[in-house]
């Protein structure tokens, strides 16, 4: 690939593949440089700078100096920098999605899904930016009025994932930037170059210099711990694995950062034998092979009435037995390659100890030669309850398939898990609808349909899955303070 074509149309120039410290496109201080490598075949596209603490620290410094006016820029305008932000990612959609595909994997066409997703949050926010308010009010017992303000909380560091290189940001910088807080963003150290091209449509749309910072570097851990350790910084927003959110939540203590932790799923998808078995199918796919499976609200434990196990995993299996594995960037082609070796290994892992103890394979099951880090769709059944398939994180392109008999064997099955984040229901009974919503210990669940994201709900989870909600109404709490004002009358 020349440079030419890594330019994406002016997206991503060169002099961009570097760290971005207040307004300026500059080296790391080390002069290092990140390989970026193509999952579907291993090859480099390209280098990027890695960045270190002191870059960290010029980082903080420029977004701690950029507080103060950005904090008073009237919510209009900053509603409105997101507005025109948004505006232009729509109109480079293809541009961003050639970048997610290749240096992520995901296919082109479900790249675009997740450009639009992605854009989405900046016209929400951009909307929330001038609905921020206090409130006022007279003491219940009288001799005094409440009045509340609302504030940023000040810079904040962002950590993103791989696996939504775009939506996983705007989620964050969204709100942050509607709220008046500065930012430094520290993206994936697989795929990189997408938060880069946004952050220079970032600069297009008027963001002024400073408030978004980004750093790459292979050395995140000592990135969070150097920023974490300065009382400057104010809140940590982290999208990723359980037990880096939980080394993060850790090191938040310090400092008693503010802290927003959107980890790890483990979801269940109920089918009821009053289902709609073709629609459950249906909503499967999606729920299953969004993103080849690496997302955190993949379905990961299929739940399925007894009556209607064999028919559900038949028909699953024949879907999934159907898609056609290639590189991303390919026409044709319905599932790229997972992210690196690693993520073979592991999913190859649990599905051979799945098989060990008794499931069945009804299609898949085993990766093709390299190179690039494939997996094929897999669907399993008569997965023992238990297994640890059903227990961990997948995150690849599997269905283990298990049985239930009763409701509350349902229940008791898909809460049994350390994870609360997305769980799924089919089933065409309103009251055991409303009784599954009641039931299930998940910050969402998705009733009839195999799609929950939406940049107007709130996105979050419970338990392992982590604390705070992006998205909605809640998305932009969590960039504001409250200060409370006592007046006397
Ligand atoms: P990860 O935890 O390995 O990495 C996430 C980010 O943290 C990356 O930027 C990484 O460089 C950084 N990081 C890694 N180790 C660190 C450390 N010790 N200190 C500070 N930063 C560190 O996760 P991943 O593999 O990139 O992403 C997959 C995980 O993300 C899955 O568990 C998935 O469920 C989760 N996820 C959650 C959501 C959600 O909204 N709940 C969304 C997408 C992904």
């Amino acid at each position: 690939m020349t440079d030419h074509d890594l330019d994406f149309g002016g997206l991503l120039p060169a002099r961009q593949r570097n760290l971005l410290i207040g307004g300026a496109w500059t080296p790391a201080a080390s002069g290092g440089r990140l390989e970026v490598h193509d999952p579907a075949d291993e090859s480099v596209i390209t280098d990027v700078a890695d960045g270190t603490t002191d870059d960290a620290v010029a980082a903080l410094d420029a977004a701690v100096a950029a507080q103060h006016d950005w904090a008073r820029t009237p919510p209009r305008e900053r509603g409105e920098i997101l507005r025109r932000a948004f505006e232009i990612i729509v109109d480079r959609a293809d541009d961003f999605a050639r970048i997610i595909s290749l240096e992520m994997g995901k296919t082109l066409a479900e790249a675009k899904g997740e450009v639009a997703y992605g854009a989405e949050f900046f016209r929400w926010f951009s909307e929330e930016a001038v609905r921020i308010h206090g409130r006022w009010m007279h003491a219940p017992a009288g001799g005094s009025r409440l009045l509340t303000i609302r504030k940023p909380v000040g810079p904040c560091l962002f950590l993103t994932p791989w696996n939504f290189p775009i939506a996983m940001g705007t989620r964050k910088i969204g709100p942050a930037v509607a709220a008046g807080c500065t930012m430094v963003v520290k993206p994936a150290e697989l795929t990189p170059l997408t938060m880069l091209a946004l952050a220079g449509v970032m600069a297009e749309a008027g963001l002024p210099d400073g408030v978004l910072n980004v750093v790459t570097t292979h050395d995140s851990a000592a990135l969070s711990r150097t920023l974490m350790a300065d009382p400057r910084l104010r809140k940590v927003s982290f999208t990723g694995s359980t037990p880096v959110g939980r080394i993060l939540v850790e090191q938040s203590a310090g400092q008693l950062q503010r802290v927003s932790m959107e980890l790890g799923g483990n979801a269940p998808f109920l089918v009821f034998d009053d289902a709609d078995v073709d629609a459950a199918v249906d909503g499967a796919m999606v729920a299953k092979m969004r993103n080849m499976g690496e997302a955190c609200t993949a379905a990961n434990r299929f739940l399925v009435h007894r009556a209607v196990a064999d028919e559900f995993g038949r028909k699953l299996g024949e879907r999934m037995g159907a898609l056609r594995l290639g590189r991303g960037q390919d026409d044709g082609v319905d599932v790229g390659p997972l992210i690196n070796g690693a993520a073979v290994e592991s999913v190859g892992g649990l599905v051979r100890e799945a098989v060990g103890a008794g499931a069945r394979v009804v299609t898949g099951g085993t990766p093709p030669d390299g190179p690039g880090h494939f997996y094929p769709p897999t669907v399993l059944l008569d997965v023992p309850v238990g297994a640890r398939i059903a227990e961990e994180e997948i995150f690849g392109p599997v269905a283990p398939i298990t049985t239930f008999d009763t409701e509350e064997e349902a229940v008791a099955q898909a809460n049994a898990s350390e994870y609360g984040l997305t769980s799924y229901v089919y089933t065409r009974d309103l009251a055991r609808t409303i009784r599954m919503a009641e039931a299930l210990e998940f910050g969402m669940v998705g009733v009839n349909t195999g799609l929950v994201s939406n940049p107007a709900a709130p996105f979050g989870g419970v338990k392992a899955s982590g604390y705070g909600r992006e998205g909605g109404f809640e998305g932009i709490d969590e960039y504001l303070e409250t200060t409370y004002v006592s007046l006397p009358g």
